[in-house]
């Protein structure tokens, strides 16, 4: 078996609200996660927006404080650990790289800035030199690095936001949704540096989308979210062509399919309902109401996140 790098146990993240009762409320964001991420891979992460996905993500890299639970990197227990060595092997790629730039920065600050943080330069002239080959490893020139980032179009802006993460030679990339802020001809062109760079660098991925049709492609496996919960993660191919918990076939229904006689043919499966609360999830499978397959036994019990065949795991009563 390929050696882990990363790994959760249990990993869940409730945030408190304030409510007019005595009672305290909480948003159950993240609900009993555990994975593996292997070194090299790219595991993809799915579900809707507000599902936890980037809750998971921030709390793996303790970027926000997980309520409970366990975060090992490469074997090492890293929960209660102090975060800055880690920060160098552990990074993350906003969704929006217009808001996490720091408009008063130039690119060669925003890039030089954990350069510094973790003294990766020993003079000045390396310094410039090293901002200036990170520059150019995500496309942009050295030329760039005395501009502001609102001089920059959305896509030039995430290369930035690229360049800021690769700074210090990291090992592990929380993506946060990199390419869905930015238009689709861009999206492409980012997909395929990041796989480049994984290609080149030995990087390993989380790449956190909502949409299963970007990480079908750039990912070795998919782990599928809904309200909080993993409810399926297999091998990419085996996942696309072998749904079993009905949440994953809802999602690959609406995936496109570029020959017309084969979308036809297609049945497209449309959910009925609202998306609970994370508040107040449903009992038992948080999917229950909107399911189609639903029985008594859904409401009522948690149904275990198991391996049904080798490196597949599901969440169904049905399955
Ligand atoms: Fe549907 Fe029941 Fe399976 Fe949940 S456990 S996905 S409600 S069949």
């Amino acid at each position: 078996m390929s050696e882990i790098l990363l790994e959760t146990q249990h990993i869940q993240k409730y945030f408190p609200i304030k409510t007019n009762s005595f009672k305290k409320s909480y948003v159950q964001a993240v609900e009993d996660i555990s994975i593996q991420i292997k070194k090299g891979e790219t595991l993809g992460l799915v579900g809707e927006s507000g599902c936890g996905k980037s809750t998971l993500g921030r709390s793996i890299l303790r970027l926000i404080e997980p309520t409970s639970g366990r975060v090992f990197y490469n074997g090492k227990d890293i929960t209660k650990e102090k975060m800055l060595p880690y920060r160098r092997k552990m990074q993350i790629i906003f969704q929006d790289p217009s808001a996490s730039l720091d408009p008063r920065m130039t690119v060669g600050e925003i890039v030089g800035e954990a350069i510094d943080i973790h003294k990766l330069a020993n003079s000045k002239k390396d310094r410039t030199d090293y901002i200036r080959n990170i520059l150019n490893q995500v496309g942009l020139n050295s030329e760039h690095a005395n501009r502001y980032p609102h001089e920059f179009s959305g896509g030039q802006q995430q290369r930035i936001g690229i360049a800021r993460a690769l700074s210090v030679k990291p090992e592990f990339i929380v993506c946060d949704e990199p390419i869905s802020a930015l238009d689709v001809s861009i999206q492409s062109q980012i997909v395929n540096m990041l796989e480049d760079m994984q290609k080149d660098l030995g990087l390993t991925y989380l790449f956190i989308a909502h949409d299963i049709s970007v990480v079908k492609h750039i990912s070795n496996r998919i782990g599928v979210m809904y309200l909080g919960t993993m409810v399926e993660l297999a091998e990419s191919y085996e996942l696309n062509r072998n749904p079993l918990h009905p949440y994953t076939q809802t999602l690959l229904s609406a995936v496109p399919v570029p020959d017309p006689k084969k979308s036809r043919e297609r049945k497209r499966i449309m959910l009925t309902g609202e998306i609970p609360s994370p508040i107040n999830p449903p009992t038992g499978c948080r999917f229950h109401t909107r399911c189609p397959y639903a029985k008594p036994i859904c409401s009522e019990q948690i149904p275990e996140y198991k391996e049904v065949s080798p490196e597949h795991y599901c969440a169904c009563h049905i399955v």
